[in-house]
C-alpha cells in the first residue's frame, strides 16, 4: 500500500513556518513517502530539503509554485520534478522576486496610510527566506492586534477593496509553464477551486494552460472540499490533464491541514506521479491502492 504523495508544501523559504529540514522531518514522522517542496517563486529551500529527505529515507520531488496573472486574476502554477539548476527557471523566478520586493514596499506604504506603520519592516523580520509575501504581513498584523487571525487579516486588509491590497502583476501563464517545461518539469494548475471561476472561464484557463504545455491539475488539495475533488477529477478526465494531490501545508499553526493525511484520488484519474519517469520514481504502482480510498464513487 502506498500513501498518496504530497505534491504541494511550503517552507520558510517562502511563507511556511517550518524550515525545509523540519518540514521533511515532520513529513517522514507522518509516514509520507513522497513529498514535493513547492515554495512560492523560489527554489531556495530545495537543497536543504533534499539533504533532509535523504537522511530521512523519503523521496523529495523538487518543485515550485509560480505566481501568474491570467485574465486579471492571480493563478498559481505548480512545477513538479523541476531541475533546480535550470537557468531559464531561475532567471524567471528572479524577476518575480524583484516584483515581490516592489509589491511589498507598496503594501507597506498602503498599510502605513491605513494606520499601521512599520508593517514592511515587521513583515520582513518574520520572513526567514528571500521573499516577503502577504502571509508575512498578515502574521505581523495579527501580532499587532489588527485582527484575530490570518484569515481575518486577509479579509480586512489584504484582499481586493481593502487598504493593504495591491493588485498582483505577476508573470504570464505561458512564461510560467515555459520555465517549468524548460526545467524538465511538469506544470500543474494549483488548487483550481480557489479562483472562483465560472465553468466557461475554467475551460478557458485549462485550454490556455494545455496550449502552452501544461500537464496536470490538482484534484485533491488542502483547499478543496470533497465536492471539489470530484468536480476537478471530472475536469481532469474531460480535459486530458493528469491529476495531482497536495496539502498546501504551511506549518503546524494551521491545525486544519497536516502532512500525510491526503485521501486517494477519485477513480478514473490518471495520477501524475504514476507517469513513467516522474521524479525518478521507479516504483511498480500496479496493485497499489491509495491509503484512504475514496468510497466507490466514480467520476464518470
Ligand atoms: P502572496 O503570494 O504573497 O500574494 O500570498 C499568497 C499566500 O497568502 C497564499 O499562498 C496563502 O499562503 C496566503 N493566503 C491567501 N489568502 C489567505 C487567507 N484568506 N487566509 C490565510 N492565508 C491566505
Ligand atoms: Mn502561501
Ligand atoms: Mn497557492
Ligand atoms: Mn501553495
Amino acid at each position: 500500500m502506498m500513501k498518496t504523495p504530497d505534491l504541494h508544501t511550503h517552507s520558510t523559504a517562502s511563507d511556511g513556518t517550518l524550515t525545509p529540514r523540519d518540514l521533511i522531518t515532520r513529513a517522514a514522522a507522518q509516514g509520507v513517502e513522497v513529498i514535493a517542496l513547492t515554495d512560492h517563486d523560489t527554489l531556495a529551500g530545495l537543497d536543504e530539503a533534499a539533504a533532509a529527505a535523504q537522511a530521512q529515507g523519503i523521496q523529495l520531488v523538487p518543485g515550485v509554485e509560480i505566481s501568474v496573472t491570467w485574465g486579471g486574476r492571480t493563478v498559481h502554477i505548480v512545477g513538479l520534478d523541476v531541475d533546480p539548476a535550470s537557468v531559464e527557471l531561475r532567471q524567471g523566478l528572479r524577476g518575480l522576486l524583484a516584483y515581490r520586493e516592489e509589491r511589498a514596499a507598496e503594501i507597506g506604504r498602503r498599510l502605513a496610510r491605513a494606520g499601521w506603520p512599520g508593517a514592511l519592516d515587521g513583515a520582513r523580520a518574520l520572513a526567514e527566506g528571500e521573499l516577503v509575501g502577504r502571509t508575512h504581513f498578515a502574521r505581523f498584523l495579527v501580532q499587532q492586534g489588527a485582527a484575530k487571525d490570518l484569515r481575518a487579516v486577509f479579509k480586512h486588509f489584504l484582499v481586493k477593496g481593502k487598504p493593504g491590497h495591491v493588485a498582483g502583476c505577476w508573470t504570464t501563464l505561458e512564461e510560467a509553464v515555459g520555465w517549468i517545461t524548460a526545467a524538465g518539469g511538469q506544470a500543474v494548475i494549483a488548487h483550481p477551486a480557489r479562483y472562483g471561476l465560472t465553468r466557461s472561464k475554467m475551460k478557458h484557463l485549462i485550454e490556455a494552460f494545455r496550449a502552452c504545455g501544461g500537464r496536470g491539475i490538482e484534484v485533491v488539495s488542502g483547499s478543496h472540499s470533497r465536492d471539489d475533488y470530484f468536480t476537478f477529477a471530472r475536469w481532469s478526465r474531460e480535459q486530458g490533464l493528469l491529476a495531482s494531490a497536495g496539502s498546501d501545508y504551511h506549518g503546524p499553526d494551521n491545525p486544519w491541514i497536516e502532512l500525510g493525511r491526503l485521501p486517494g484520488l477519485p477513480e478514473g484519474c490518471r495520477p501524475i506521479w504514476e507517469q513513467p519517469g516522474f521524479a525518478g520514481l521507479d516504483r511498480d504502482w500496479s496493485g497499489s491502492s491509495p491509503q484512504a480510498p475514496m468510497l466507490n464513487q466514480s467520476v464518470a
